[in-house]
């Protein structure tokens, strides 16, 4: 049965470690995600798109083979599938269809108006037992079309957003999405550091996981960071993977062309980053 993530993450902050979200994309991701999960005895979080959602045909599609895959894959560690950069009307049909999480991203509207809604989402989701992350502060790099600049959020208005019942709460951080470029300036930890003191006990999630630091990732999750979204790290891996098997001529070998071989070295890409970044984050064995 798929949980919200609002007793995982409560566990992690207290334990001083970080659950990751992993956005999946088909079914060799979602299976080799929830596998890993279950081998590193850790919680996950399944991170939907509302682009990766339309692409495997619709949220009740992704809620329905989850929890299929949690039968037939016998997986008994916490799983949530969990709405990632929802709008308004994407989280309520999340919530329709089933997620056991969403996140409200209303960054881009007016404070006010940002409250109003997630207000309206958060009564709706805790009515059925759904947990909700809101954002604030727009988080850099590019995500489904939306361009965010990166800013490093007020710590007042985190305030402002966590007191409105929200489980978990993303803020930018300098923080973006997709590959960092070389120039980046890090993440911003006194700001961090404020707005874990404004919102304490909530927990917090970095978004944009892909190529920041291990030392960094430690030292946020020291700061309070409980949720780690990452996705692009996992596309590379099961790209460069399939990229190899290609390369060296395998999918013209025999029956190398079979798709149950010719995605089975980026599966296994997946699954070996997954694992490196639970055990990085802390979460392995805390199922
Ligand atoms: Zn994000």
């Amino acid at each position: 049965m798929l949980v919200s993530v609002t007793e995982m993450l409560k566990k992690a902050k207290e334990g001083k470690y970080a659950v990751g979200q992993f956005n999946i994309n088909n079914l060799e991701w979602t299976k080799a995600i929830l596998l890993t999960a279950q081998e590193c005895n850790s919680p996950v979080i399944l991170g939907v798109s509302e682009g990766a959602g339309k692409y495997m045909t619709g949220f009740k599609t992704v809620v329905n083979m989850v929890n299929g895959m949690l039968e037939g894959l016998k997986i008994t560690v916490p799983v949530a599938v969990h709405l990632d950069h929802g709008s308004y009307q994407g989280a309520l049909d999340a919530i329709d269809a089933g997620f056991s999480s969403i996140m409200f991203d209303g960054s881009h509207y007016p404070i006010d108006e940002n409250i109003e809604k997630t207000k309206e989402l958060v009564a709706l989701a805790n009515s059925k037992g759904i947990s909700v992350e809101a954002e604030v502060g727009s988080i850099g790099g590019e995500e489904d079309g939306v361009v965010g600049a990166g800013e490093v959020a007020d710590p007042a208005e985190c305030k402002m957003i966590a007191d409105l019942g929200v489980d978990i709460l993303a803020a930018g951080i300098g923080n973006i999405h997709g590959k960092y470029p070389e120039n980046w300036q890090g993440l911003n930890f006194e700001v961090l550091e404020e707005i874990s003191r404004a919102t304490h006990p909530m927990p917090l999630v970095l978004h944009g996981g892909t190529g920041i630091p291990e030392d960094m990732i430690k030292r946020a999750i020291s700061l309070g960071v409980s949720k780690i979204n990452v996705n692009t790290e996992c596309q590379l891996a099961f790209a460069a993977a399939t990229r190899k098997y290609v390369e060296a001529g395998k999918d013209l070998e025999g029956k190398g062309f079979d798709p149950r071989k010719l995605l089975a070295p980026g599966f296994e890409a997946i699954k070996a980053t997954v694992k490196e970044k639970m055990e990085l984050f802390g979460s392995v064995g805390k199922a």
